[in-house]
Protein backbone atom coordinates (compact mmCIF):
# COMPACT_ATOMS: atom_id res chain seq x y z
CA UNK A 1 0.00 0.00 0.00
CA UNK A 2 1.11 3.78 -1.05
CA UNK A 3 0.19 5.71 2.40
CA UNK A 4 0.82 3.85 5.92
CA UNK A 5 -0.80 5.00 9.57
CA UNK A 6 2.18 6.21 10.88
CA UNK A 7 2.74 5.03 14.33
CA UNK A 8 1.93 7.09 16.90
CA UNK A 9 4.12 9.12 19.30
CA UNK A 10 3.65 8.19 22.54
CA UNK A 11 1.26 5.43 23.95
CA UNK A 12 -2.80 5.20 23.83
CA UNK A 13 -3.38 6.21 27.51
CA UNK A 14 -0.21 8.47 27.75
CA UNK A 15 -2.55 11.67 27.15
CA UNK A 16 -4.28 10.65 29.99
CA UNK A 17 -6.39 12.23 31.81
CA UNK A 18 -7.03 15.43 29.39
CA UNK A 19 -7.67 12.82 25.83
CA UNK A 20 -8.81 9.59 26.87
CA UNK A 21 -7.47 6.18 25.44
CA UNK A 22 -10.87 5.37 24.51
CA UNK A 23 -11.16 8.80 22.26
CA UNK A 24 -7.05 8.06 21.11
CA UNK A 25 -8.35 3.97 20.09
CA UNK A 26 -11.21 5.76 17.85
CA UNK A 27 -9.47 8.81 17.11
CA UNK A 28 -6.68 7.03 15.85
CA UNK A 29 -7.13 3.61 15.70
CA UNK A 30 -10.58 4.12 13.51
CA UNK A 31 -10.49 7.78 12.03
CA UNK A 32 -7.04 8.35 11.17
CA UNK A 33 -6.54 4.81 9.94
CA UNK A 34 -9.94 5.09 7.91
CA UNK A 35 -8.62 8.50 6.04
CA UNK A 36 -4.90 6.26 5.38
CA UNK A 37 -6.92 3.30 3.46
CA UNK A 38 -9.60 5.51 1.86
CA UNK A 39 -6.70 6.86 0.28
CA UNK A 40 -5.15 3.75 -0.87
CA UNK A 41 -8.25 2.63 -2.40
CA UNK A 42 -8.60 6.19 -4.09
CA UNK A 43 -5.36 6.63 -5.66
CA UNK A 44 -4.55 2.72 -6.56
CA UNK A 45 -3.64 2.31 -9.69
CA UNK A 46 -3.08 6.03 -10.57
CA UNK A 47 -0.21 8.05 -10.49
CA UNK A 48 -0.80 9.54 -7.04
CA UNK A 49 0.01 6.36 -5.96
CA UNK A 50 3.94 7.23 -6.52
CA UNK A 51 3.32 10.92 -5.03
CA UNK A 52 3.74 12.16 -1.56
CA UNK A 53 1.07 13.12 0.82
CA UNK A 54 1.61 16.91 0.48
CA UNK A 55 1.94 16.81 -3.32
CA UNK A 56 -1.46 14.76 -3.30
CA UNK A 57 -2.75 18.12 -1.19
CA UNK A 58 -1.72 20.48 -3.10
CA UNK A 59 -2.42 19.15 -6.72
CA UNK A 60 -6.00 18.23 -5.73
CA UNK A 61 -6.86 20.97 -3.32
CA UNK A 62 -10.19 23.01 -4.57
CA UNK A 63 -11.16 20.68 -7.46
CA UNK A 64 -14.33 19.84 -6.74
CA UNK A 65 -13.86 16.72 -8.93
CA UNK A 66 -11.18 15.69 -7.04
CA UNK A 67 -13.05 16.53 -3.44
CA UNK A 68 -12.58 13.03 -2.43
CA UNK A 69 -8.81 12.38 -3.05
CA UNK A 70 -8.03 15.74 -1.17
CA UNK A 71 -10.37 15.56 1.74
CA UNK A 72 -8.86 12.24 2.92
CA UNK A 73 -4.63 12.56 2.25
CA UNK A 74 -5.61 15.96 3.82
CA UNK A 75 -6.76 14.38 6.86
CA UNK A 76 -4.27 11.94 7.06
CA UNK A 77 -1.72 14.55 6.80
CA UNK A 78 -3.59 16.82 9.36
CA UNK A 79 -3.73 13.99 12.35
CA UNK A 80 -0.28 12.80 11.59
CA UNK A 81 0.32 16.43 12.84
CA UNK A 82 -2.09 16.93 15.15
CA UNK A 83 -0.88 13.86 16.99
CA UNK A 84 2.90 15.50 16.85
CA UNK A 85 1.41 18.58 18.50
CA UNK A 86 0.56 16.79 21.47
CA UNK A 87 2.64 14.88 23.98
CA UNK A 88 2.54 13.61 27.69
CA UNK A 89 3.42 16.46 30.43
CA UNK A 90 3.62 18.94 27.99
CA UNK A 91 1.97 22.98 28.03
CA UNK A 92 3.74 25.44 29.83
CA UNK A 93 5.27 27.77 26.99
CA UNK A 94 7.86 27.70 24.89
CA UNK A 95 11.59 28.66 24.83
CA UNK A 96 12.58 32.54 24.66
CA UNK A 97 13.17 32.58 20.78
CA UNK A 98 9.76 31.45 20.01
CA UNK A 99 8.03 33.45 23.13
CA UNK A 100 9.99 36.22 21.94
CA UNK A 101 8.34 36.00 18.68
CA UNK A 102 4.81 35.19 20.04
CA UNK A 103 5.11 38.30 22.18
CA UNK A 104 6.34 40.18 18.64
CA UNK A 105 3.32 38.87 16.69
CA UNK A 106 0.14 39.10 19.62
CA UNK A 107 1.07 41.07 22.04
CA UNK A 108 1.82 38.67 24.51
CA UNK A 109 1.22 34.88 25.46
CA UNK A 110 -1.82 35.24 26.86
CA UNK A 111 -3.84 37.02 24.05
CA UNK A 112 -1.89 34.30 21.74
CA UNK A 113 -4.11 31.74 23.48
CA UNK A 114 -7.35 33.63 23.98
CA UNK A 115 -6.58 33.76 19.83
CA UNK A 116 -6.08 30.31 19.47
CA UNK A 117 -9.30 29.26 21.71
CA UNK A 118 -11.05 31.49 20.04
CA UNK A 119 -10.60 30.04 16.56
CA UNK A 120 -11.40 26.29 18.08
CA UNK A 121 -14.69 27.33 19.58
CA UNK A 122 -15.60 29.73 16.56
CA UNK A 123 -14.95 27.31 13.78
CA UNK A 124 -18.60 26.00 13.20
CA UNK A 125 -19.05 22.51 12.85
CA UNK A 126 -15.65 20.59 11.94
CA UNK A 127 -12.57 21.35 11.62
CA UNK A 128 -8.94 23.00 12.75
CA UNK A 129 -7.49 25.64 14.73
CA UNK A 130 -3.65 26.42 13.58
CA UNK A 131 -0.75 28.84 14.56
CA UNK A 132 0.88 29.20 10.71
CA UNK A 133 3.78 31.07 9.59
CA UNK A 134 2.73 33.40 7.22
CA UNK A 135 5.43 35.44 5.33
CA UNK A 136 7.24 35.22 8.17
CA UNK A 137 4.63 36.48 10.89
CA UNK A 138 3.15 34.16 13.10
CA UNK A 139 -0.73 34.03 12.95
CA UNK A 140 -3.91 32.17 13.70
CA UNK A 141 -6.49 30.67 11.02
CA UNK A 142 -9.22 28.26 11.19
CA UNK A 143 -10.05 25.53 8.36
CA UNK A 144 -13.41 23.64 7.63
CA UNK A 145 -13.30 20.30 7.49
CA UNK A 146 -9.82 18.72 6.03
CA UNK A 147 -8.65 21.91 4.87
CA UNK A 148 -5.06 22.85 5.67
CA UNK A 149 -3.09 26.27 5.75
CA UNK A 150 -0.17 25.05 3.33
CA UNK A 151 -2.05 24.99 0.10
CA UNK A 152 -2.57 28.82 0.96
CA UNK A 153 1.18 29.05 1.35
CA UNK A 154 1.07 29.53 5.23
CA UNK A 155 3.77 26.93 7.03
CA UNK A 156 2.02 25.06 9.33
CA UNK A 157 2.93 25.17 13.42
CA UNK A 158 0.41 23.73 15.43
CA UNK A 159 -2.85 22.40 14.97
CA UNK A 160 -6.18 21.49 17.66
CA UNK A 161 -8.96 19.45 16.06
CA UNK A 162 -12.47 20.43 17.09
CA UNK A 163 -13.73 17.92 14.66
CA UNK A 164 -16.25 16.43 17.26
CA UNK A 165 -14.23 13.15 17.44
CA UNK A 166 -11.71 14.65 18.96
CA UNK A 167 -13.26 15.30 22.30
CA UNK A 168 -17.16 13.79 22.67
CA UNK A 169 -16.23 10.99 24.21
CA UNK A 170 -14.45 13.26 26.49
CA UNK A 171 -16.08 16.05 26.84
CA UNK A 172 -19.64 16.38 25.01
CA UNK A 173 -20.44 19.33 24.07
CA UNK A 174 -17.52 21.35 26.02
CA UNK A 175 -15.39 22.13 23.71
CA UNK A 176 -14.17 24.83 25.78
CA UNK A 177 -12.78 22.61 28.14
CA UNK A 178 -11.40 20.17 25.39
CA UNK A 179 -9.22 22.88 23.48
CA UNK A 180 -7.96 25.32 27.18
CA UNK A 181 -7.05 21.54 28.45
CA UNK A 182 -5.02 20.44 25.52
CA UNK A 183 -3.20 24.31 24.98
CA UNK A 184 -2.49 24.11 28.60
CA UNK A 185 -1.33 20.55 29.17
CA UNK A 186 -0.30 18.73 25.99
CA UNK A 187 1.00 21.09 23.48
CA UNK A 188 4.23 20.07 22.43
CA UNK A 189 6.39 23.37 22.13
CA UNK A 190 9.30 21.32 20.99
CA UNK A 191 7.31 20.45 17.65
CA UNK A 192 6.13 23.75 17.46
CA UNK A 193 9.30 25.16 16.72
CA UNK A 194 11.12 22.67 14.73
CA UNK A 195 8.28 23.70 12.38
CA UNK A 196 8.86 27.78 12.48
CA UNK A 197 13.24 26.55 11.94
MN1 LIG B 1 -9.85 14.17 13.91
Amino acid sequence: MAFELPKLPYGESDLQPVISSQTIGFHYGKHHKAYVDNLNKLVDGTPMAGQSLEEIIKSTAGQADKSGIFNNAAQVWNHTFYWNCLKPKGGGKPSSALLGKIQSDFGDFENFKKEMVNAALTQFGSGWAWLVADAGRLKIVKTPNAEVPFTKGQKCLFTIDVWEHAYYLDYQNRRADYVNAVFDQLTNWDFIEKNLG
